[in-house]
C-alpha cells in the first residue's frame, strides 16, 4: 500500500491548516526533551515568530543508558499540549508502548515512532488502528525496505497519514553520530507515495554541518527538515551537545532559506 505502484499520486499529511509533502517543505523543531513548560514556552515562542509551525518534544526518551533522563511521560504531554495551543503551534512527540496511544490522541497533532522502536510491530498496529499522523522514523541499522514495510504496517491498518524520515543509520564512521543516508531521501520518494523527512540533528549530531545537510536533503527532494532547538543546551537533559541554541537556529535558518529550497 505505501508504494507507488499502489498509488501514483503524493501522499499529503494534512495538520488543520498545515500541508506536509505538498511540494513545500516544512521544518519541524524543537527540544530533543520536554524538560519544563517554561523551556517549552520559551522554544515555542521562538518558533511562532520565525513562522514555523510544528514543534517536537520527546517525553517518553528511549535512553541507551538506564540511569539517563527516561522524559517526563504523560506530564510532557501536558506541556506540548499546553504550550502548543498557547503558541499556535501543532505538536510531535513520541510514544514508545502501544499503551501511549490514548494519551498521544489525548495530547499531541503527531505521533512520532522512533528509530529504537521501528519495528516494533505491536506498536505500529496500534498507530495503525488510530487515525491521527505517523511520524516513523528509519531504525538504526534498517535498509529501506525494512523501513518501508514498517510502514505499511501501520499503512495495513487503515491509517494513511504516515511519514517517513531518514534520521542517520550506523555505519563504522566516526567522524558524525550516526551516517545521513541522503540517497534514502529519492530512493523512498521514487518507491512510495509518503512523505519523506529528514533529521538532521540526530544523523548528524554536528551542530556545524547541519545547515549545509538541511540543503542537501531538500536539494534531493525532502518534504521537511527536522531540527533540535533548546534554550539552553549546555543545561539540557538530553543531546546537549547537537542541540541548537537561539541564535544558532536563526543562522541555520538563514543559511538553509539563503538556498531558496525552504
Ligand atoms: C528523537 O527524535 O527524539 C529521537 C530519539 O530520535 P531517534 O529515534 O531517531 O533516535
Ligand atoms: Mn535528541
Amino acid at each position: 500500500l505505501v508504494s507507488r505502484k499502489k498509488r501514483r499520486e503524493d501522499t499529503i499529511v494534512q495538520l488543520d491548516g498545515i500541508a506536509i509533502g505538498d511540494g513545500k517543505p516544512v521544518l519541524i523543531a524543537g527540544p530533543c526533551s520536554v524538560e519544563s513548560l517554561e523551556q517549552v514556552r520559551q522554544v515555542a515562542s521562538v518558533l511562532k515568530q520565525t513562522g514555523i509551525s510544528v514543534m517536537r518534544g520527546g517525553a517518553f526518551k528511549p535512553r541507551t543508558s538506564p540511569y539517563d533522563f527516561q522524559g517526563l511521560g504523560v506530564e510532557g504531554l501536558k506541556i506540548l499540549k499546553e504550550a502548543g495551543s498557547e503558541f499556535g503551534l501543532k505538536t510531535i512527540s513520541e510514544i514508545v508502548d502501544p499503551s501511549h496511544i490514548p494519551l498521544a490522541c489525548d495530547y499531541i497533532d503527531v505521533i512520532q515512532i522512533g528509530a529504537r522502536n521501528m519495528q516494533n510491530f505491536e506498536l505500529l498496529k496500534a498507530a495503525g488502528d488510530v487515525r491521527k499522523p505517523i511520524l516513523l522514523k528509519r531504525g538504526l541499522a534498517a535498509t529501506l525496505d525494512e523501513f518501508l514495510h514498517a510502514a505499511e504496517y501501520i499503512v495495513s491498518r487503515g491509517n494513511t497519514q504516515v511519514m517517513l524520515i531518514e534520521r542517520g543509520i550506523r555505519t563504522y564512521e566516526k567522524a558524525t553520530r550516526n551516517t545521513l543516508d541522503i540517497s534514502a531521501v529519492p530512493i523512498l520518494k521514487q518507491e512510495s507515495h509518503l512523505p519523506v523527512l529528514v533529521d538532521v540533528t540526530h544523523s548528524t549530531g554536528r551542530k556545524d554541518i547541519m545547515a549545509a545537510c538541511a540543503k542537501a536533503a531538500l536539494a534531493a527532494g525532502a518534504d521537511g527538515i527536522m531540527v533540535e532547538v533548546h534554550p539552553d543546551p549546555a543545561t539540557a537533559l538530553s543531546d546537549a551537545a547537537q542541540q541548537l541554541n537561539f541564535e544558532e537556529f536563526a543562522r541555520f535558518l538563514a543559511e538553509v532559506k539563503k538556498s531558496g529550497l525552504l
